[in-house]
């Protein structure tokens, strides 16, 4: 497998080097050369697959040789080790649940399986990695608890003070050994902003071998694609062939392997993008204009992101022709009160709790499905996160029916380790140059 830089159709540089930089020099980022089909009997005959089943074949057909076979299907078990149910809440609606990991998070299929395969690259006697990230709240966890334990890594996570629920902040700060949190008193862009300096900084480079192990590495996108293809593989055991995905989204790293998976074969008939009023992307494919803006902070603030990183990847697989994107994607945006009242509703009508990412996939397919109404696909949303780590977003009566998972109740009471930083530069990079 070759990868070229969006920036730089040119470039070509192998799977590995592409995991270790994460960002080419140039700015752009990484896409396969080549984005391979999946041959059709293995799509229709997905049900008969399981999940590790399905992402192995998935993973081998896209990594074309770049991990040989017997590693890459150790990889791929150990890091998959959990279910992506779909459950049916109301007619032709059903929810993905992708929250069963250990960060009960998403972000658990993508930072597993990057965590693995960085370790499986790195070498005996090679320098220590260092692992920059920057987490709006998700991210975080899912890396740490992905790479805790993991040899010859350090993970220096950042996060923005205050801006994190307390869930969120106990996956990041109270896990110690290879894990470092620092909480900066700023927005999650900022945090991301001093990521990308650090990466562009000569003296940090020379010093330590960075990488990083955000949404934007391409190991963390090729295992998203696994679940879609599972959903599908469900919903075929239930006789069902035409779906739409709705896709909570931030920085668009979840949606652009939903997309990634469709060029790889996969039949869906529309993808819906949900945001909260952090709507650059809703706003772009309405009007052609793409607008970067500092983020908003709302109560769904894994997706408070004013210029999604992966947008430019999703262009790159539409040949940056808005046109050809709109025959497959539709986005919308909610603000926060429209996300409590479909959280409430939902709740009356069925009695299922959702977090308030999750809820702004539900309204975005609800109002597909009533604009659409003679269309008979099946209506997937996705769940990005267990609702337990939204606990100040939900009425009091919603809130304590919320079964918090055992391996949360073992995180209270530990000790919290997180350094606290400004948002300038100097601050980070002497903090860095220390270690
Ligand atoms: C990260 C995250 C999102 C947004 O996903 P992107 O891939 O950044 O679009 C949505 N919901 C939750 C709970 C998340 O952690």
């Amino acid at each position: 497998m070759k990868l070229y830089s969006t920036n730089n159709t040119d470039l070509r540089v192998p799977f590995k080097e592409a995991v270790f930089n994460s960002l080419p020099a140039d700015k752009g980022l990484y896409m396969p050369e080549h984005i391979p089909v999946l041959d059709q009997e293995f799509i229709s005959n997905l049900d008969k697959y399981t999940l590790p089943e399905i992402a192995f074949h998935v993973a081998r057909t896209i990594l074309n040789g770049a991990i040989p076979d017997n590693d890459l299907k150790a990889i791929v078990n150990d890091a998959i080790n959990f279910e992506a149910p779909l459950v049916e809440i109301s007619e032709r609606v059903h929810v993905l649940e992708l929250f069963h990991g250990p960060s009960l998070a998403f972000k658990d299929f993508g930072a597993r399986f990057m965590s693995r395969v960085m370790s499986y690259f790195l070498e005996a006697g090679e320098k220590q990695l260092d692992v920059l990230v920057a987490t709006s709240g998700d991210t975080g966890g899912a890396v740490a608890l992905g790479f805790l334990g993991v040899p010859n890594v350090r993970v220096t996570i950042l996060y923005p003070k205050g801006k994190v629920s307390p869930i969120q902040e106990l996956q990041l700060t109270t896990n110690g050994q290879n894990i470092r949190a620092i909480e900066i008193d700023g927005t999650f862009d900022d945090c991301q902003a001093l990521v990308k300096r650090a990466f562009n900084n000569p003296e940090l480079k020379e010093k330590f071998r960075l990488t990083s192990a955000n949404s934007i590495n391409i190991s963390r996108l090729i295992p998203q694609t696994f679940y879609y293809f599972n959903a599908y593989a469900q919903l075929l055991r239930n006789g069902i062939k035409e779906v739409v995905f709705s896709v909570p989204s931030g920085n668009f790293g979840n949606i652009g392997a939903g997309l990634l998976a469709f060029k790889m074969g996969l039949p869906v008939k529309q993808f819906l993008a949900a945001t909260n009023v952090n709507d650059t992307v809703p706003e772009f494919l309405r009007t052609g204009v793409y607008r970067a803006r500092p983020s908003v902070q709302t109560w769904s603030n894994a997706m408070d992101v004013g210029d999604p990183s992966n947008w430019v990847r999703i262009m790159d697989m539409f040949g940056d022709d808005r046109q050809e994107l709109l025959k497959v994607l539709t986005a919308y945006s909610y603000n926060d009160e429209e996300t409590l009242n479909a959280i409430k509703q939902v709740h009356s009508e069925s009695g299922y709790i959702m977090c308030p990412h999750t809820a702004i996939a539900w309204l975005a397919l609800k109002e597909w499905m009533n604009d659409h109404p003679a269309d008979e696909a099946a209506g997937v949303f996705l769940s990005t996160a267990h609702p337990c780590k939204f606990p100040d977003i939900f009425p009091e009566e919603i809130g304590s029916g919320i079964v918090i998972p055992e391996q949360v109740k073992e995180l209270e009471g530990r000790e919290h380790l997180a350094v606290s930083l400004g948002k300038d530069f100097e601050s980070f990079k002497s903090f860095l140059m220390k270690g």
